[in-house]
């Protein structure tokens, strides 16, 4: 089974999130698509991040729809920060059948894996999958996470790179949706509509329970 492990905030989750974890699971043939809020993420100010069980509810009004996504709570039941690294052998530990585990992120948290809590293990753990968001269809590393490779212990194989655990890590070129979450916030709280930018019944919710 190929299992990819999509982490965030999704303070709310949006189309930008959703389409490209959808072309993730496209060009990794991906069987599932685990989305995993994080309880405390460790680089957030904790300003206007809404309730941990808010953002599931909402990641999982997003998901359902389509068979393979799933919300995961794992790291809101941990409480505390939340680490990838525990999230990763989490997953090693739990999943029932033999799993090829990939780690789905955006180019800007890829930019920052050398401050993640022992980034070293998580990179000899599970293959890494960046998208890019970059236009035309370019893709491929930044200069600050290419100088970053080689100290992780990847080197290059034609279109990836492969670690020294055989882990790969690859860069995939998905559509450009410049959403993001703090610009959505920003509209609520401007009294400005978020239709099209976040599946309906999470803006439903949104209004409901009066978030942001
Ligand atoms: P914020 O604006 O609050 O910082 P965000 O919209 O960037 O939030 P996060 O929950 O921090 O969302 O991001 C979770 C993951 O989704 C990260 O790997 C991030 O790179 C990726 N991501 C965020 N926005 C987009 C987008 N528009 N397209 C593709 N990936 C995205």
């Amino acid at each position: 089974m190929r299992v990819g492990l999509f982490g965030g905030s999704f303070n709310p989750i949006h189309f930008g999130h959703l389409r490209s974890a959808e072309e993730d699971r496209e060009a990794l043939n991906l069987d599932l698509v685990y989305f995993i809020p994080a309880a405390s993420p460790p680089h957030k100010t904790e300003g206007d991040l809404a309730p941990a069980e808010h953002r599931l509810a909402m990641v999982r009004l997003a998901t359902k729809g389509n068979r393979h996504f799933m919300a995961s709570d794992v790291e809101i039941r941990r409480t505390g920060r939340s680490y990838t690294i525990e999230t990763v052998k989490y997953f090693l530990a739990t999943l029932r059948q033999p799993a090829t585990l990939y780690l789905l992120m955006g180019a800007d948290q890829f930019a920052e894996l050398d401050t993640w809590k022992d980034c070293g293990e998580i990179v000899s753990l599970c293959n890494i999958a960046v998208h890019t968001r970059l236009p035309d269809g370019e893709s491929g590393p930044s200069k600050v996470s290419l100088a970053a490779l080689s100290g992780f212990g990847y080197s290059r194989k034609e279109d990836h790179y492969v670690h020294t655990s055989e882990h790969t890590l690859s860069f995939i070129a998905t559509s450009v949706i410049p959403y993001s979450a703090t610009a959505i916030r920003r509209k609520i709280q401007r009294g400005q509509s978020i239709n099209y930018l976040v599946p309906s019944d999470v803006a439903d919710y949104i209004q409901r329970h009066a978030l942001y």
